[in-house]
């Protein structure tokens, strides 16, 4: 019988062996997770720890015994801790104990560690990371058992503004300590001014081009320090300075990583050893506009390279086609998504790449309720193909379906004008005629031209 073994079992390695049981049914497999934690909702972690969602469990994506019921089997609390690519073994701990586990297959699916900075300070008592579960629980429960009066956000990407929103809900003050200029950084400043304003408006202190120097502690009040001298004080501070792939154990065995330092894959994704795979935020990510591979560690992005690698583990033939970068945050009542390339990232790219930004109403402004999308669409003015698109607006104005109009368009390689011709929903309460990223798109031509050569 053939022996499936995986390493990793949150978004990718659960989707794997799922995907791999579907594709044989006689495949024997394992799956082996360094916590105690199988396939739970690690993107739901901000709205754990606001108290929206009460209970841990409930952010399980499925029972433990739904996995066990196809025949699955998890070991829980196991680490793997060296592979042998020749032999075709892991070694695993478990309890002080080592086991030694062969392999016909193996899938690493070991995810990513949060950046902790080299700052002094870092490590104090009261300085947090939310990335596993351990670690949401464990903030959850300081909030809890001790509330703080403030707290200080260290980082204005997707994350931060996530948890300056959750820690503001429980009614704490927050101040927000971000690197680059803008708050969010994955969408062009224009945008990200809307989010400091909304982060504002609810009472956030919103410390843009700050680089944090060090973390200071004096009665259990830490002190942020910004290398321009700014500083601020708090009972507690959230770490959300990016992540890196996790990609020790297969470097350590000679499994070949590309330039942003994940495993390099193919299509799919398989790695430079044989029978061996990988998927998730351990692994690169084609990305589809710029035909090349980036860094993308993202839940969606981890499921689908989870089911390409588990149905080829298994005999299959699937293909991983790429991600072009979709991602979508709510904070407060303002949703920011974005899917392509943003402005600067087209220009360093080499696309003549022309932004407009369009202001619209996400239905017919007769209907009661009407709100503004600001829809920044990102196009290549020699050839009018679609390259990106940014959309603020409010989170239930529909935001999301828009931006993943575009990304499907981006799938296509469609142009601007493409959009336009798009059989899309409407009636007055939730859209108009010409749907606002239509709108938007027709903006861009409009003001594009005939300067375009096609
Ligand atoms: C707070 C937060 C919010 C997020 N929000 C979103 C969102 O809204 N949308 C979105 O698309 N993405 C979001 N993400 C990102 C998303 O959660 C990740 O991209 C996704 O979880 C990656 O899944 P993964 O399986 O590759 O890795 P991980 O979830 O990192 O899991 C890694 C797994 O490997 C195991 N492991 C690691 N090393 C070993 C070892 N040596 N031996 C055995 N097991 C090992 C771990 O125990 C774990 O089971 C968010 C992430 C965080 C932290």
């Amino acid at each position: 019988m053939t022996r499936l073994l995986i390493i990793g079992g949150s978004d990718a390695g659960t989707e794997a062996a799922l995907r791999a049981r579907l594709t044989d049914p006689a495949l024997e497999i394992t799956i082996v997770v360094a916590d105690a934690f199988l396939n739970f909702s690690i993107c739901g972690l901000p709205f754990f720890v606001s108290g929206e969602v009460d209970e841990w469990r409930s952010l399980a994506h499925r029972g433990e015994s739904e996995i066990a019921d196809r025949g699955i089997e998890v070991l829980l609390g196991h680490r793997a801790n060296a592979i042998d690519v020749g032999r075709q073994v892991v070694d695993v701990e478990a309890g002080g104990r080592t086991t030694t586990i062969p392999y016909d297959r193996l899938i690493v699916a070991t995810g990513a560690r949060p950046v902790r900075p080299p700052i002094a300070g870092v490590d104090h008592d009261g300085v947090h990371v939310l990335h596993t579960m351990t670690d949401g629980i464990e903030l959850r429960r300081r909030l809890d058992q001790r509330p703080p009066v403030d707290a200080i956000v260290i980082g204005s990407g997707y994350i931060g503004v996530e948890m300056a929103d959750a820690l503001t809900r429980r009614g704490i003050k927050v101040t927000l300590v971000g690197r680059a200029p803008a708050v969010l950084p994955t969408v062009d400043p224009e945008l990200g001014g809307l989010l400091r304003t909304e982060l504002e408006d609810h009472g956030v202190a919103v410390m843009t081009g700050g680089a944090v120097d060090r973390i200071d502690m004096h009665a259990n009040r830490l002190t942020v320090r910004v290398a321009d001298g700014r500083h601020v004080s708090a009972d507690v501070v959230v770490l959300g300075a990016g992540i890196r792939p996790d990609t020790e154990l297969a470097a350590s065995a000679g499994i070949a990583l590309g330039d942003t330092g994940a495993i390099r894959v193919s299509n799919s994704m398989e790695t430079s050893a044989a029978n061996v795979f990988a998927a998730g935020d351990c692994v690169e990510t084609w990305h589809a506009v710029l035909e090349r591979p980036g860094y993308f560690p993202l839940g969606t992005t981890a499921h689908k390279q989870g089911r390409v690698a588990g149905g080829n583990a298994a005999g299959g033939r699937v293909i991983f086609r790429g991600s072009v970068g979709t991602q979508v945050v709510k904070v407060f009542d303002l949703a920011a998504a974005r899917t392509g390339l943003s402005e600067r990232e087209a220009e360093t790219a080499g696309f003549g790449a022309t932004t407009v930004t369009t202001v619209v109403p996400d239905h017919k402004p007769y209907y009661p309720g009407a709100r503004d999308l600001s829809i920044r669409v990102i196009g290549d003015s020699r050839t009018k193909r679609l390259l990106g698109v940014q959309i603020v607006g409010h989170w239930q104005a529909e935001v999301a379906k828009r931006i993943d109009i575009a990304a499907a368009g981006l799938h296509q390689q469609a142009s601007v004008p493409d959009l336009c011709d798009l059989d899309l929903t409407y009636t007055p309460p939730v859209s108009s005629p010409w749907d606002p990223i239509q709108v938007a798109a027709d903006a861009w031509d409009q003001q594009v031209g005939s300067t375009a050569a096609v």
